[in-house]
């Protein structure tokens, strides 16, 4: 039996996709590149904005075509469209054979007559995973209810891993071949709080910076408020583990913060970069902004540009406000910021953060940095050429085929505002 699984969204989507495709593996299904060839097709959605809600319906409509192969042919939705409540999807979509929640793969595996395979984790079942990079989530949920945000409804409340179980697939990976793990949570300094122990990120890097075969360690998405000088201490301290930040800060004004319930204002986040930067200087931070959030005036749109200026972000992501049924911004406040503005104020990010990561990205050029490769891509004119990350998760490509898994010194010679380039300069004992 074959099986296609078809991924977008976040980090976390991405994680579950590779652990249901773990178990289909166990139960000795094979993955295929296209759904026709499929006997089970799983949609794994995102509904963060509206844009990526679309997607998944236009794809759907494609796959109601093939519902004409019979009833042995299984098409599934998985993820963040699908709430606790799934009457409205069967109605919308009454061609699909199963709606699971995220994380929660029993409708799939009852679908195609078999049980649930249960438990967080099938170690046996992962084969070679097809990269040298891991996403591992370490803490579930959320339960901060930003007043924009979609996710709590959808991925329920707050739940830690245990380190021993974080460990354990971390070991699996490292024995094969992964290198470089990030684990992940929506607000990652949450984790362990909900455990008997409360053990903090800073233990849990800690005791995993001990095995062996993972060169390096990262963590997303950090939450302002959760960030503590216990974690930045064990970032600085622990040489696997990567000076990266994505810290969203989703408005650089404290009145659009307050509507948007974030929890915290700028004087603290200006204190979390502060706290970080006089313990790694050279630490990379990203950031995720909202723009067009409901009442945002111009002025508090300026506040946000000038934390731009001011914080010299490495990244920004930025997204338009997307008003998401069901949240908070949704019942109680009006998207009034017309959709030209939101745009216009989304290329005026875009714009100002292209020259500052430019001139970041600039600052490197003659210097050795450190990158894991990830893989091939030829250049434009076919000729071998490998790339990989630094530190800082920036891309770099460079020519010549290099080892996917090495880390090797590259001296940068070719920089943009979104990618490097150099040769290879001399490989680095681990
Ligand atoms: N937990 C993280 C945090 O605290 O920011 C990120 C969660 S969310 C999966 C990723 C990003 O999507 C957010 O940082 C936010 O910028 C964006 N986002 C969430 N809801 C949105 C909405 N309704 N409209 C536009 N962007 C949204
Ligand atoms: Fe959404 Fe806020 Fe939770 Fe991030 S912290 S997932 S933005 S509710």
């Amino acid at each position: 039996m074959r099986y296609h699984i078809w991924t977008v969204g976040c980090q976390m989507n991405q994680a579950d996709s590779q652990k249901l495709a773990a178990g289909l593996d166990r139960l000795g299904w094979a993955e295929v590149g296209e759904p026709d060839e499929a006997d089970l097709v799983v949609l794994n959605t995102c509904a963060i904005r509206d844009h990526a809600e679309q997607r998944a319906i236009g794809k759907l409509g494609a796959l109601k075509k093939l519902r004409g192969r019979g009833a042995g042919f299984k098409i599934a939705v998985m993820g963040c469209m699908v709430g606790p409540k799934t009457e409205e999807l069967e109605r919308r979509f009454p061609f699909v054979d199963a709606f699971a929640r995220p994380q929660q793969f029993a409708p799939i595996m009852e679908a195609i007559g078999h049980d649930d395979l249960g438990g967080e984790f099938w170690p046996e079942t992962f084969t070679a995973p097809d990269s040298v990079t891991a996403y591992v989530p370490i803490v579930h949920g959320c339960d901060k209810f930003c007043a924009y945000c979609i996710v709590p409804y959808r991925r329920g409340r707050e739940r830690s891993r245990t380190i021993a179980d974080v460990r354990s697939e971390v070991e699996h990976l490292a024995a094969r071949g992964v290198r470089e793990v990030t684990l992940l949570g929506q607000t990652v300094e949450a984790y362990g709080h909900d455990l008997a122990e409360q053990p903090d990120l800073g233990d849990l890097l800690r005791e995993l910076h001990e095995l062996d075969g993972i060169a390096r360690f990262r963590f997303l998405t950090s939450y302002p408020k959760d960030m503590t000088p216990r974690i930045i201490d064990a970032v600085a301290e622990l040489p696997k583990v990567c000076e990266y930040f994505n810290i969203p800060v989703q408005s650089g004004d404290d009145a659009v913060l307050e509507r948007m319930r974030r929890g915290y204002d700028i004087a603290l986040y200006r204190e979390k970069v502060a706290l970080i930067r006089d313990r790694m200087p050279d630490a990379a931070i990203t950031t995720d902004i909202i723009v067009g959030f409901c009442g945002e005036t111009d002025a508090e749109f300026q506040h946000t540009l000038d934390l731009v200026e001011e914080v010299q972000f490495d990244k920004v992501h930025v997204a338009a406000y997307s008003p998401r049924p069901g949240t908070i911004a949704y019942r109680k406040l009006a998207d009034d910021v017309p959709q030209e503005t939101k745009l216009a104020r989304l290329h005026a990010i875009e714009q100002a953060e292209a020259v500052i990561s430019g001139r970041i990205n600039g600052r490197l050029l003659g210097k050795d940095v450190e990158v894991l490769v990830e893989g091939l891509k030829p250049g434009p004119d076919g000729e071998p050429a490998s790339f990989g990350r630094t530190r800082g998760n920036k891309l770099v490509h460079v020519p010549g085929e290099a080892h996917a898994g090495d880390l090797v010194a590259v001296r940068i010679e070719r920089a943009s505002p979104w990618s490097l380039g150099g040769t290879p300069a001399a490989a680095v004992a681990v």
